[in-house]
């Protein structure tokens, strides 16, 4: 039998209405904050993340979808957005007719990870990236924005990790000193960390080996060592995240896996979802937009999983969106009634109503239970006596109250079931 691609998921027709009434959230609270939504091809080139993400990442390193395409250009399914906000953002120049640009995006992402609870090869991600200022204003929005769309979702086992990796330059000067603190146990290191001693040195905070992590105990953080800018742009993010009631840490070993940050980063967590447990991750990345060849141009963005934030609101049952239903269902007591039927539910959904009816041909006792199946408000019988004598039995499910209505009368169906 041929299956969904291992770590792909269907998302079926009873899940749709969460997917949904996420979307409308985050689409509302982006709107709010005025950033513009944004569209970007599924595929790019694979230079674009080679060069945005950085080459000794996990991601570019061994995660991510790349082929070679009939004209023998190597195409990446998009891993992330940020690249491809950006490579649209410089592509269009954006940045000339506005000087600052929000966006914000919906949309599946690919990486080849190992598939587990909360890991897939093809998951969803909401995020928005502002382009264009330094600003930590805009460093605490982005977080008070995504903080808002999970507590909107009723969301309450959170926690927002606050870090800052400062500028480049200070964070070389840091590098060396953990460098040569992490020389001294280079033996007691696991492998990849080894690996990351030379490759990628930030990275290894990232260990999930305990004797790795009790190595770092004592190691300095970039945190103590960011230059003056850096640290009075992390007070101004921190009083705002204050003054605007968002409980937040201090994570000092918070260093995310890609490689275009620069000062503020930040995670949101769930207590709720198991190992995964990292809802959003974000930050600013002040170069990224000069490194892919554009005007330098300062930014800030997250990204946020969809399928750990639904997988979070159904272990905290944070959602109680209404019962499905339809408005009208048409019941036929006479087989020979279909094309009446037919022409009756297509007045109706003129109407607006959600109407459907028996394709099959059904006892009438099986229509009913179709009808209950979904759920519907109303169901109008049609056929028999009262047919005949030009009336129609319009019946409320909810009450159990019943209405004669003239078969000349179809717009008074409309007004009563539509309330
Ligand atoms: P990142 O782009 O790696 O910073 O990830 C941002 C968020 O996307 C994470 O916090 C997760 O919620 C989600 N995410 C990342 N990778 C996966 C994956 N393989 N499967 C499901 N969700 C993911």
């Amino acid at each position: 039998m041929l299956k969904a691609i291992t770590g792909t998921k269907d998302i079926l027709p009873t899940e749709i209405q969460r997917w949904k009434y996420l979307e409308k959230v985050v689409e509302e609270i982006f709107t709010g904050f005025n950033y513009k939504e944004i569209r970007t091809p599924v595929f790019e080139e694979t230079a674009l993340f080679a060069r945005s993400i950085g080459e000794e990442t996990d991601i570019v390193g061994k995660e991510m979808y790349t082929f070679i395409d009939k004209g023998k250009t190597s195409l990446t399914l998009k891993p992330e957005m940020t690249a491809s906000v950006v490579r649209a953002f410089i592509e269009h120049s954006l940045g000339k007719y506005q000087s600052l640009n929000k966006f914000f995006y919906i949309s599946p992402m690919f990486r080849q990870e190992r598939p587990q609870a909360g890991r897939q090869r093809q998951f969803h991600q909401f995020g928005g990236e502002a382009l264009g200022s330094t600003s930590p204003l805009l460093d605490a929005e982005i977080i008070i924005i995504v903080y808002k769309i999970l507590s909107g979702l009723g969301l309450k086992d959170l926690t927002v990790k606050l870090n800052s990796l400062g500028v480049p330059g200070s964070r070389e000067n840091y590098k060396n000193l953990l460098r040569e603190f992490l020389n001294d146990s280079k033996d007691k290191l696991s492998g990849d960390s080894r690996k990351r001693l030379d490759q990628n040195i930030l990275r290894i905070f990232d260990s999930k080996v305990e004797s790795d992590q009790e190595i770092l105990k004592s190691a300095p953080f970039l945190i103590d060592y960011i230059d003056e800018e850096s640290r009075t742009d992390f007070e101004v993010v921190k009083n705002l995240l204050k003054q605007s009631n968002i409980p937040f840490e201090i994570d000092p070993k918070l260093v995310r896996g890609l490689d275009y940050y620069t000062k503020t980063t930040f995670e949101i967590v769930s207590g709720k979802v198991g190992s995964q447990s990292a809802l959003c991750g974000g930050g600013r990345y002040d170069l990224l937009v000069e490194q892919l060849g554009g005007e330098p141009t300062p930014g800030v963005g997250f990204a946020a999983g969809m399928e750990r934030i639904l997988f979070a609101c159904e272990n905290e049952q944070s959602l109680n969106l209404p019962e499905e239903n339809i408005d009208l269902y048409i019941i036929k007591l006479d087989k020979n009634l279909s094309s009446k039927v037919f022409d009756l539910a297509l007045y109706f959904r003129k109407g607006d109503l959600v109407v459907d009816y028996d394709y099959l041909d059904r006892s009438v006792k099986a229509q009913m239970r179709e009808a209950n199946k979904f759920n519907a408000r109303y169901v109008l019988f049609i056929g028999g006596d009262e047919f005949q004598s030009g009336k129609l039995n319009l019946k409320n499910m909810g009450t159990g109250e019943q209405k004669l209505i003239g078969l000349d009368n179809y717009s008074e169906i409309i007004n009563l079931v539509r309330k």
